[in-house]
């Protein structure tokens, strides 16, 4: 079994046209399917977060859910969902961010957390970067300490890391 992510890239698979035409939709589960490939990515991912004085992981629908669960365990602290409109059953907080097309939201539950907890946000892909700062805000607004951020997927070319606080680390440990 190796230890190095990137021996097992042929396991993430490009979708071409999914979900519309002219998006090369990066398909990870390949790599879930496969125990060693999961292991070491999620290994890779916790690394640099082993000593950092986290409180939680706050995985983003519905990749970041899979990834950021397994995150929590390997880190040793709670895993919190923040989630498109209403799936979440109490009091929420939301975030609206632009789309190409239109605007999205994101949610999380207002007592999700304690003031000033600790935060590592996870996802799988990171794009345009749209999300993960809405995420970012969302959850500073409702209170907690964004810490950082962890991708397993930056698509560099999409630039999405320019609209990231320059202060905060946003890690990434496939690059495309
Ligand atoms: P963005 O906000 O543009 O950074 O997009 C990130 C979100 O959209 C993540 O939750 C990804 O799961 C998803 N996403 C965007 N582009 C892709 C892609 N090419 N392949 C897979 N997922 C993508």
């Amino acid at each position: 079994m190796s230890e190095s992510l990137s021996d097992y890239l042929p396991l993430v698979r490009d979708v071409p046209d999914f979900p519309k035409p002219g998006i090369v939709f990066k398909d990870i589960t390949p790599l879930l399917a496969n125990g060693d490939a999961f292991a070491v990515a999620i290994r890779t991912m916790a690394e640099p977060w082993r000593d950092a004085g986290l409180d939680a992981v706050v995985g983003i629908e519905s990749r970041g859910f899979i990834l950021g669960a397994a995150l929590a365990l390997e880190l040793g602290v709670g895993f919190v969902p923040v989630r498109k409109p209403g799936k979440l059953p109490a009091t929420v907080l939301s975030e609206s961010y632009a789309l190409e097309y239109g605007s999205d939201s994101l949610q999380v539950h207002a007592d999700a957390l304690p003031p000033g907890a600790r935060v590592l946000l996870v996802d799988d892909v990171l794009a345009t970067g749209g999300t993960l700062r809405a995420a970012s805000n969302l959850l500073r607004r409702q209170g907690a300490e964004v810490a950082g951020a962890a991708v397993l997927i930056e698509l560099a070319a999409l630039e999405g890391r320019a609209g990231w606080p320059q202060d905060l680390p946003l890690r990434a440990v496939l690059n495309f």
